[in-house]
């Protein structure tokens, strides 16, 4: 188990260390900032949508590595995915964020992807937003707002 913790663990600093999709779509259809006073992590996710499919996204801003990570995986996971599809991944996500104790399905490597190394921050209550934060974003942005927080 504390092995598996140790991946979980490389994958989040790989994503903070050389996060994916950084940098807004230019145009985007749609930009959302997404703010977690508790921790101070601003991230902002800009979509590029066409025939309602996420065709380009990425994000920006100021974030610790626990949220810089967690948009770096969300923009691999929901890239090429339809709104609905990423509303779908967007509620998968806060739900397994939000469980204590995981029920039902099992959340590993095979069937989450890197996805599951986010689930590492449940042992940390605190630092959950700063892993919804960009998924919160993201949703704000296909919602056509252009701003959330946490709070
Ligand atoms: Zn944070």
């Amino acid at each position: 188990m504390n092995e598996l913790l140790d991946l979980y663990q490389d994958i989040i600093l790989e994503h903070n260390k050389r996060p994916r999709n950084k940098g807004l779509p230019d145009p985007a259809d749609a930009t959302a900032e997404g703010l977690n006073p508790v921790c101070g992590d601003e991230i902002s996710v800009g979509i590029q949508l066409r025939d309602g499919v996420i065709q380009a996204l990425g994000f920006e801003g100021q974030g610790c590595a626990i949220s810089t990570a967690s948009a770096s995986l969300m923009t691999e996971q929901v890239k090429g995915k339809n709104k609905a599809q990423a509303k779908e991944e967007i509620k998968r996500v806060m739900k397994m964020l939000s469980e204590e104790e995981p029920t039902g399905e099992e959340i590993g490597l095979d069937t989450w992807g890197e996805l599951a190394a986010l689930q590492g921050v449940r042992r940390f209550p605190a630092r959950i937003k700063c892993a919804t934060l960009a998924w919160h974003a993201l949703d704000a942005a296909l919602d056509g707002k252009s701003e959330v927080t946490t709070e």
